[in-house]
């Protein structure tokens, strides 16, 4: 309710403090995924960049010479970082997903002018949701590239999802989920054999990969460097550690990014032009950008990534040591995806058993899998995860009947469902409720906790409860 009387600045803090009971305690390093995280220090720089430009308004880029300086900057460095030629042509954007928004755009529009009036995207299986909201909202349909049992785009089948309508083709690294590198030289260079874009979906990949290539781990090539690749998406606020509302979309020629600009000259306001999706942007996003590179600088960027790349390793060897544990694919760099062989025993049920132990557990499928994100407050926790993990396996394979109870049979479920058209009404009204001002009277009343849309779900299997059992 709005007070009367504006509250201090103590007694905000205090509410705000309140509000934040049930929030992710992701500093404890139980949760290996949504935060990326160097240490206090640089969250202090990055912070104080933010909130020296946060008054400023970005959509002028004449107005404030400072944003303009420190975008080019960091564009820049992007660039060198990943080997684009002379004249590339790039801006930061608000997040990976404008980013991909505006190279589907780009190629949209590039395919237009060449006469393509249905075109089409190919997109690796494990590719990015943004990809598929884009091509939606753009009207461009989407032909989903098989991947392989290590979740690795399979570009022997180009032949079969390539045609004359295909304005763009996808590869991601690495893909979000199991952190596999797409076969990028591979790809790129059918795309370029075509004539056609090809966009690396770099956005949690590209400001960790480079680091990791210099650190002597075997890796594919997957930059400017490959022929054929036309733009990179790379999220700042992912490994580029700055604040969140930040990612570079580079292109290795400007003539592809005019296409995604937009200008209006007869508008009563005066000339209207755009770079991006955004009207009003912050200035804060960017300036945490660049103080969040200068902050670190080489050193700070390759000692993050090896200590990082360390534990990395020790955790995915204690996972391979545990018999009933398999790693998914090969993953280039601080993500993967584990799994129990053949499902046995149920890891729905190790899940829920994480979960009472205090962690946050990130349950993926087709295939069905845990994903984990190693950051620098996760390193300290490895050894209790692989305990708990341990101690999770041993009662899963205990109790089977575990499978039919609690999140483990919801999820078990939604993951047999044949069709995910149930599933999906079920998450619309989800967030129907979240939006809508009934569950805002809701929520006033009770203090809803997070598992309020698990509730909801779980209304869903007792409505369904009749066909589980066949
Ligand atoms: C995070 C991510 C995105 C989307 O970026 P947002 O910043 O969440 O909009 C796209 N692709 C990959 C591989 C990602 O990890």
């Amino acid at each position: 309710m709005l007070p009367d009387k504006g509250l201090s600045l103590a007694e905000l803090q205090a509410e705000m403090r309140k509000y934040r009971n049930h929030d992710l305690a992701w500093r404890e390093g139980r949760s290996w995924s949504l935060m990326y995280y160097v240490d206090e220090e640089h969250q202090r720089k990055i912070e104080a960049a933010y909130q020296a430009f946060f008054s400023e308004n970005f959509v002028s880029p004449l107005a404030f010479e400072s944003l303009r300086r420190m975008e080019r900057e960091v564009v820049q460095w992007s660039a060198e970082l990943m080997h684009a030629p002379d004249d590339y042509a790039g801006m930061l954007t608000a997040g990976g997903t404008e980013s991909i928004f505006l190279a589907v755009l780009a190629a949209r529009q590039r395919a237009h002018k060449r006469g393509i009036r249905r075109p089409e995207l190919v997109l690796p299986r494990t590719g990015h949701p943004a990809f598929t909201k884009a091509a939606d909202l753009l009207g461009l349909k989407v032909r989903i590239l098989p991947v392989d049992n290590g979740q690795c785009a399979r570009a022997d089948l180009l032949p079969q999802y390539v045609n004359r309508h295909t304005a763009m083709m996808v590869a991601s690294a690495p893909s979000y989920p199991h952190g596999i590198l797409d076969p990028v030289s591979d790809l790129a260079a059918y795309a370029k054999k075509r004539g056609i874009p090809c966009h690396v979906d770099a956005c949690v990949g590209g400001f960790m990969l480079p680091w990791v290539e210099e650190l002597g781990y075997p890796l594919n090539s997957w930059d400017f460097r490959v022929p054929g690749v036309t733009s990179i998406s790379a999220d700042l606020h992912k490994f580029g550690y700055a604040a969140k509302g930040c990612s570079v979309l580079l292109y290795s020629d400007s003539s592809l990014m005019d296409q995604q600009f937009y200008v209006r000259t007869d508008w009563p306001g005066g000339i209207y032009a755009t770079g991006g999706l955004l009207g009003t942007r912050p200035g804060g996003t960017v300036a945490a950008a660049w103080a969040s590179i200068k902050g670190l600088g080489r050193e700070g960027f390759l000692a993050t990534a090896t200590s990082n790349m360390k534990a990395f390793a020790d955790l995915r060897q204690k996972l391979i040591a545990i018999p009933e544990i398999e790693i998914i694919g090969h993953p280039c760099m601080n993500i993967l995806a584990y799994r129990t062989a053949q499902n046995n025993p149920d890891l729905f049920i190790i899940a829920d058993q994480l979960e009472q132990k205090g962690w946050q557990v990130d349950r993926q499928h087709k295939p069905l899998s845990i994903h984990l994100t190693l950051m620098q407050h996760n390193q300290a926790m490895v050894n209790q995860y692989i305990t708990d993990l341990k101690e999770a396996l041993a009662y899963a394979k205990k109790h089977p009947e575990a499978s039919g109870q609690g999140q483990a049979a919801m999820y078990g479920l939604m993951a047999r469902l044949p069709g995910k058209k149930l599933v999906g009404n079920q998450v619309r009204d989800v967030m129907r409720n979240w939006y809508g001002a009934t569950a805002a009277k809701a929520e006033r009343e009770e203090t809803m906790s997070t598992p309020g849309w698990m509730a909801q779900l779980n209304r869903l299997l007792l409505k369904l409860g009749s066909w589980r059992k066949n």
